[in-house]
């Protein structure tokens, strides 16, 4: 076998593979001459998305000195709909909790920010085979062939590199719809993600996000359906649910241009890395209880870059060790979290944790500074502590109306 002409190729142009190049270059800069992100499609490219992007990304870049400066509508809090009640909450002080994004704009400004620190950026340029043998790994890629010490797959849910690494179907899977829709009389405030939760038998959630399309203040509306483990795709009409909802707010399905694609959620009980070769992003998996991914994807990439450029620097390409790090770190823990809430909220017992929420719904407060990565208000975590504690499961509706309130 030939010597790599590599030291590391990044599978993939996403949020994910994007951050794993910027972070291990900020920790390597010589890194930078020896690495590539290769992207299939060419920018600026499409990918189904309500782009809620999570504050606590945009620090994480920020950290290295990245920022995404594209057309964003900016939020402060959350509202939650449940078959009981319903409330909203902001962040307290008022803080920026996170934005809408369009995935258009922003994967493509995240690429010429890589691009503007020297890293080698390919788009256009499709993965279409892998090989691992003892000294690399070998690319067949639409522009020709490619050798790499290491190999990052951040293709996102269909992931080439995973089937590579461990071929096998995934435990979580959740379809998605969504749809751009102009605002109605009846949208909460353009500052609100308003999440629907109120059919019961539903594994999943509607949402609202505001969002600006060429300039064009509009709303992103959607439907997530999580497949629990066993169940099948064609189990829910998931067009049905949606024209429904969006019937009630008086829109019509049928005028908006549909996008449809599909999710993939963390399993600890999943491999994330082999000998030579890492997943990141969605192709790793990402929440499976809301879909929420943008975030996690840099977020995995911030903790693999380093990682992945200390252990270029080494030689010690085993990788075994990550899974571990991963596990100890805010990503692995919050991926951990979620996939244990994704099994409980969605079983047996969800009406009490539905009735949990409206009882204490300053647990949403709480969750809001952690999304936006925010400082994480004591006094409120104590208080929620101790009410969950006490609490026995009754409804009771939400006070503080500057900060939240009930949804009429
Ligand atoms: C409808 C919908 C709405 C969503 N809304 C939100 C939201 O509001 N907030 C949120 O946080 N998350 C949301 N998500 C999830 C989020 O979009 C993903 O989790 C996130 O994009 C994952 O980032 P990634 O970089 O891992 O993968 P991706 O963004 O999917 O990027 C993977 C990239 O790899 C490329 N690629 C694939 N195969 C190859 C190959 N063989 N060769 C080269 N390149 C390849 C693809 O073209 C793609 O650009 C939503 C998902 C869906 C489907």
């Amino acid at each position: 076998m030939t010597r790599p002409d590599h030291d590391l190729v990044v599978v993939g142009g996403g949020p994910a593979g994007l951050s794993t190049a910027l972070f291990a270059a900020h920790r390597d800069p010589e890194l930078r001459r020896r690495m590539v992100v290769l992207e299939k499609e060419p920018y600026p490219r499409e990918k189904p998305c309500a782009g809620g992007l999570a504050g606590r990304a945009d620090r994480a870049l920020a950290s290295i000195g990245v920022t995404v400066d594209v057309p964003s509508v900016w939020a402060t809090g959350m509202s939650v709909a449940l078959p009981e009640g319903g409330f909203f909450r902001r962040d307290p002080r008022g803080r920026r909790i996170g934005r809408v994004v369009r995935r258009v704009e922003f994967d493509h400004a995240l690429a010429e920010q890589a691009r503007a620190r020297g890293i080698a950026v390919r788009d256009g340029v499709k993965v279409l085979r892998i090989a691992r043998d003892e000294g690399g790994v070998t690319l067949e890629t639409s522009a020709g062939t490619l050798r790499t010490r290491a190999l990052v797959g951040a293709d996102g849910v269909g992931s080439l590199v995973r089937k590579e690494l461990a071929p096998g179907v995934a435990t979580w899977r959740a379809q998605v719809l969504e749809v751009d829709t102009e605002p109605v009389d009846s949208d909460l405030p353009r500052d609100l993600w308003h999440f629907h939760v109120v059919d019961p038998d539903f594994v999943g959630y509607l949402w609202d996000f505001p969002t600006i399309v060429d300039g064009r203040p509009l709303v992103c509306r959607g439907a997530y359906h999580l497949m629990l483990p066993g169940t099948r795709a064609d189990g829910e009409d998931l067009a049905a649910r949606l024209g429904r909802r969006l019937a009630e707010l008086g829109l019509d399905l049928g005028r908006c241009k549909k996008k449809r694609y599909a999710e993939r959620g963390f399993s600890p009980f999943e491999p994330v890395a082999g000998p030579r070769v890492l997943l990141v992003g969605e192709a790793a998996g990402v929440d499976p209880i809301t879909g929420e991914g943008i975030a996690q994807a840099i977020l995995h990439g911030a903790l693999a870059g380093p990682w992945l450029a200390d252990r270029l620097r080494t030689g010690d390409l085993g990788f075994e060790g990550f899974p571990a790090v991963l596990a100890r770190a805010g990503v692995g823990i919050d991926h951990r979290v979620r996939h244990e809430l994704a099994h409980r909220f969605f079983g047996p017992s969800r009406v009490h944790y539905e009735r949990a929420l409206l009882a204490i719904p300053d647990t949403i407060t709480l969750g809001v500074q952690y999304f936006g990565g925010l400082s994480v208000d004591k006094a409120l975590l104590a208080r929620v502590g101790l009410a969950i504690v006490r609490q026995g499961f009754a409804p009771r509706r939400p006070r503080d109306p500057a900060h939240g309130g009930t949804h009429a």
